[in-house]
């Protein structure tokens, strides 16, 4: 039985105990906030988006995504659904095959686990927070609040400095360096858009179903379908999230980064133009925002009319061709310049992380530092929306404890 310290209970931190426990290893769980699992809480607004039954490498991006295969391979959609069954928990199917507790609740996660890492007599060690890891004889000398600890194996959980609202530092990216290990320079992703453009205050809430064309340099590179959400400072929703992993980068590399809309894209332009020229048989009396009110949202309403300057025209019914391409224009391919993201404060994860290179993708330990292991999102593999990234975090965790 070895002396096993896991930094950070969170998704990753607590599957590893949970594993390297059942292996019979004696686990200290350290924890700098005052409970564990707190951005799990904060999953799938409250729901966890625990996993997904279409889990696949593809889904996973970094420097070199094909890391991750072994701990997918080892902790399938199958073995997630058994693992977390063995604590109690079932799960439900949603939609794009995403999976959430039965329950509706994130909390019922986080409980089941936290009431195996008891049952397994984990030591937790809640407000926490471990400040430095040396090595010394082949062991881990932690240290925790002014004192430190001797274990056999060190255990580098400690997640992303995605939101750090929720607790997430840059400790694991601190560590890593400091034993000789690689960074790759962290940025955020699954993350909003802001915006240059005035009148988007206006139009905030409205949320519709488009396509999303992002364009970098002028260069189209990723079109997605889904949610589109228009806030006060940008764009949200899931359409956006799915294009910002590429936006954020090219923001960082100091790209043009631009989204065109396309607000109804079940209508062609034809099928739009005409829909539009046939409406003005029923535009007679009414002002433009009325008019357009019988189609789009009344807050869209407007936003288009001041986007197409024909404010001026008083009546629906003055509209002309000319006019009716610009509102056709305007709802099928609106250009907005992003000007940034909401960056690591709302980003749901982080891309870069942890070099995988240095890692041995069979069991996560370090190849320079032996009984160093690194689970979850501190390493350099991210996923898309969808329970992916809960999923690589669960899946890493148990990697790592069954190796231990
Ligand atoms: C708002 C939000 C919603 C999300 N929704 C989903 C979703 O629905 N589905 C999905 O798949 N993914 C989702 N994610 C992403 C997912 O939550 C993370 O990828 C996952 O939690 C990463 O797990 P982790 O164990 O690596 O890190 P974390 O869960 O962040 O855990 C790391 C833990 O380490 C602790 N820690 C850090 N440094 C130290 C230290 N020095 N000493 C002691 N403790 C330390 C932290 O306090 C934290 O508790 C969401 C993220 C956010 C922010």
């Amino acid at each position: 039985m070895s002396r096993i310290a896991i930094i950070g209970a969170g998704a990753s931190g607590l599957v590893c105990a949970i594993e390297a426990s059942r292996k019979g290893h004696n686990v200290t769980l350290f924890e700098k906030n005052s409970k564990v699992g707190r951005k799990i809480l904060a999953t799938g607004n409250g729901k966890c988006n625990i996993s997904n039954e279409k889990i696949h490498l593809e889904r996973y991006h970094g420097e070199s995504p094909s890391f991750a295969k072994e701990a997918l391979r080892r902790f399938d959609t199958f073995t997630c659904k058994a693992f977390f069954r063995s604590l109690g928990l079932e799960m439900r199917e949603g939609e794009e095959g995403r999976l959430y507790p039965m329950s509706h609740q994130a909390s019922s996660v986080v409980d089941m686990l936290l009431h195996e890492v008891r049952a397994l007599h984990v030591n937790i060690v809640l407000e926490c927070e471990v400040t430095k890891i040396e090595t010394k004889d082949a062991a881990f000398v932690l240290h925790i609040n002014e004192k430190t600890d001797i274990f056999d194996a060190c255990v580098i959980a400690t997640g992303s400095v995605a939101m750090p609202t929720l607790g997430s530092s840059d400790s694991g990216y601190g560590f890593a360096k400091s034993l000789g290990h690689s960074v790759i320079e962290p940025y955020p992703s699954l993350v909003q858009f802001v915006c240059d453009e005035p009148h988007l205050k206006e139009v905030s809430g409205v949320k519709m179903d488009a396509n999303v064309e992002l364009y970098i340099d002028n260069q189209k590179c990723q079109s997605v379908q889904g949610d589109l959400l228009f806030t006060a400072y940008g764009l949200s929703g899931s359409a956006i999230l799915d294009l910002s992993r590429k936006a954020s980068h090219a923001l960082v590399q100091g790209k043009s980064v631009d989204v065109v809309l396309d607000l109804l894209p079940n209508l062609s332009r034809e099928a739009l133009t005409s829909l539009l020229q046939k409406r003005l048989s029923v535009a007679k009396d009414k002002s433009l925002s009325l008019w357009l009110e019988g189609m789009i949202p009344k807050k869209l309403a407007h936003f288009i009319i001041e986007n197409t300057k024909i404010a001026h025209l008083k009546e629906a019914s003055a509209l002309g061709v000319k006019e009716i391409k610009k509102i056709v224009f305007a709802l099928k391919a609106l250009r907005l310049h992003v000007k940034a993201t909401k960056g690591f404060e709302s980003a749901e994860v982080c891309a870069g992380g942890v070099d995988v290179s240095e890692l041995d993708a069979k069991n996560l330990m370090s190849k320079k530092i032996a009984n160093l292991y690194f689970c979850g999102e501190v390493l350099d593999i991210d996923g898309d929306c969808g329970g992916f990234n809960l999923h690589f975090a669960w899946a890493s965790g148990y990697l790592v404890g069954q190796s231990l």
